[in-house]
């Protein structure tokens, strides 16, 4: 099958058996010493001419199996941490959010209060969703400071692509 033979990258008049290729390349690194060919770090049968191993590595066939691989050990790994973190710290949480909950069920505006009140002292007594409130709310006023402000002035490199 025409699938199986495969052209040697130190001669192109070579064509060789795919099982046989590893051994081929062998032979031929030794007997065209001056190709100074490079092996892809993916796969020991993908010969590269030097300098251009980067553009190699970007669209090598071995490398999306290999990052496969890679991901799924990691996404593995991410998943157990994860579980592991939600055991321990669940309980924190559900109070915050519970907070938040019957909050806003009985009609009481955080921001509301927070605006009539004197700042500081209010994040002094303040409960959990009045202070995520008020953090939330000066995140906001000073992102709307940053885009009015300094939207304009952000700095513009050709071909690079900014968030
Ligand atoms: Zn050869
Ligand atoms: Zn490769």
């Amino acid at each position: 099958m025409a699938d199986d033979l495969v052209t040697c990258p130190y001669n192109i008049a070579h064509t060789i058996q795919r099982r046989r290729f590893d051994n081929h390349l062998m032979k031929c690194e030794k007997q065209y010493p001056l190709m100074k060919l490079e092996t892809c770090f993916f796969n020991t049968t993908h010969r590269i001419k030097q300098g251009e191993m980067e553009i190699h590595l970007r669209t090598c066939s071995d490398k999306a199996k290999h990052d496969a691989q890679a991901l799924h050990i990691k996404v593995q790994t991410v998943t157990m941490t994860k579980a592991e973190i939600e055991d321990h710290k669940s309980d924190n949480e559900d109070d915050e959010e519970d907070w938040g909950k019957s909050c806003a069920m009985s009609g009481y505006d955080p921001n509301a209060n927070i605006a009539q009140k004197n700042v500081l002292r209010t994040l002094q007594n303040a409960t959990p969703s009045e202070r995520k409130a008020f953090r939330k709310e000066e995140k906001e006023r000073l992102e709307r400071i940053r885009s009015t402000t300094a939207g304009e002035s952000k700095p513009k490199i050709p071909g690079m692509n900014y968030a």
